[in-house]
């Protein structure tokens, strides 16, 4: 079993790249921010508590997304490996991942990250409105906060996952088709 993540700020096209990425691997494709926003529509009581938290662009902590994690790979059969899209989010998180995985003898076998410049981030996030209407996604005070929160909490994910030598960074500007060809020639070495 291979486990990637799809590491990025937001807006970087990591929603938009997974699909091709599920496909060409045989990848169970785990979005921690669409199973959250699937808890909200089905009114759960995890849904409930969550969606305060993620329309005011803050994170939700740290025990409700392993959770989910941990309970998706128990369940999971007849793929080649994961790919964690929007987790983990935090150094928290990460140790939790290793830990989850170390229990099986299993490992991240590699960070997927698309950079992309925080000017670009606010122009895709407002693109994305026009298109799925996520309540995070529509107003300005509530993107910088996300962007602010991917600086302070998300990005020393990058120093943790470098130090072993598990982190692969793509340029993410440019189009779908440029950006998937760069991750493609990056992940069949894996
Ligand atoms: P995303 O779809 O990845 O942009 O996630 C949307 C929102 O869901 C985030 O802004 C957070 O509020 C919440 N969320 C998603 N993944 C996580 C995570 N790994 N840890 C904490 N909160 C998360």
């Amino acid at each position: 079993m291979k486990y990637f993540i799809l590491f990025g700020p937001p807006g970087a096209g990591k929603g938009t790249q997974a699909g091709a990425m599920k496909q060409r691997y045989n990848l169970c494709h785990l979005s921690t921010g669409e199973l959250l926003r699937s808890e909200i529509a089905s009114g759960s009581e995890l849904g409930l508590k969550a969606k305060a938290l993620i329309e005011a662009g803050n994170l939700v902590p740290d025990e409700v997304v392993e959770g989910m994690i941990e309970e998706r790979f128990r369940k999971t059969t007849g793929v080649d490996g994961f790919l964690l899209d929007g987790f983990p989010r935090t150094i928290a998180q990460a140790e939790a991942l290793d830990l989850i995985l170390g229990k099986n003898g299993k490992k991240v076998t590699a960070v997927v990250s698309i950079m992309i410049p925080d000017e670009l981030i606010g122009e895709r996030i407002a693109h994305r409105a026009t298109i799925e209407g996520r309540a995070d996604d529509a107003s300005p005070e509530i993107v910088q906060n996300r962007i602010n929160t991917y600086h302070a909490k998300t990005e020393p994910l990058v120093d943790f996952y470098r130090k072993d030598g598990r982190y692969h960074e793509i340029d993410g500007v440019g189009s779908i088709e440029e950006v998937q060809k760069r991750i493609f020639d990056l992940m069949d070495r894996f």
